[in-house]
């Protein structure tokens, strides 16, 4: 059984806890750097990505996660999560703090403010058994993605902002804009549980 690290400095860890362990994981929070040891892939919940990064670096996790994300540890994002774990970062504030392990650019808050939160159902490329019921909360969307950066799933048409990328890989490390941790759906933490075992 993997252990998976929730990053608890804020935001919904609770829902993603439950989420992976009934996707099979064990799971622990992480506030410290010594948890960092126990985990086999950690997740970055939805939150304030700002907000989270300022506590990263309060709490002398910013540097011991980058480095272990530089080694390779898998790592999950979902929404602010997405945004933490991003190169480049657009629409931010000056020295938001980011991991910089996932080569995309992601835009914050980028779907406006009409349709700010929403939902949808999404074809996510690695996850069978039809479309995956997607809730959009202030999310951030791909606005580029790096050469060895596989797009999962991009919104679909009849929406504003048909076409963005929504969910993406590369190697290890795995984010999406929505967050599947409040649907019930156990699909795409299965896919995290199963990159942590290093199975797929
Ligand atoms: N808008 C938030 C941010 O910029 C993300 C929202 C979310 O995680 N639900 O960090």
């Amino acid at each position: 059984t993997p252990t998976i690290g929730v990053l608890a400095l804020q935001g919904d860890v609770r829902e993603h806890r439950a989420a992976l362990e009934a996707a099979g994981a064990r799971t622990i929070t992480v506030r410290r750097e010594r948890e960092l040891d126990e985990v086999d892939g950690i997740v970055l919940p939805g939150g304030e990505s700002t907000t989270v990064g300022r506590l990263l670096r309060v709490f002398d996790l910013l540097e011991p996660l980058r480095t272990r994300l530089k080694d390779g540890l898998p790592a999950y994002g979902s929404c602010a999560g997405m945004i933490l774990l991003a190169s480049r970062i657009l629409d931010t504030v000056p020295g938001a703090e980011h991991l910089d392990a996932l080569d995309v650019t992601v835009r914050r808050n980028a779907f406006g403010r009409q349709v700010d939160s929403f939902e949808t159902d999404l074809q996510v490329s690695g996850v069978d058994g039809g479309p995956v019921r997607a809730v959009f909360i202030r999310a951030p969307w791909v606005e580029s993605v790096g050469p060895d950066v596989e797009i999962l799933a991009t919104v679909p048409a009849g929406n504003g902002a048909a076409g963005r990328a929504v969910a993406v890989r590369q190697g290890p490390v795995l984010a999406t804009s929505f967050h599947p941790e409040i649907t019930g759906d156990l699909r795409v933490h299965r896919l995290f549980v199963d990159i942590a075992r290093g199975r797929r």
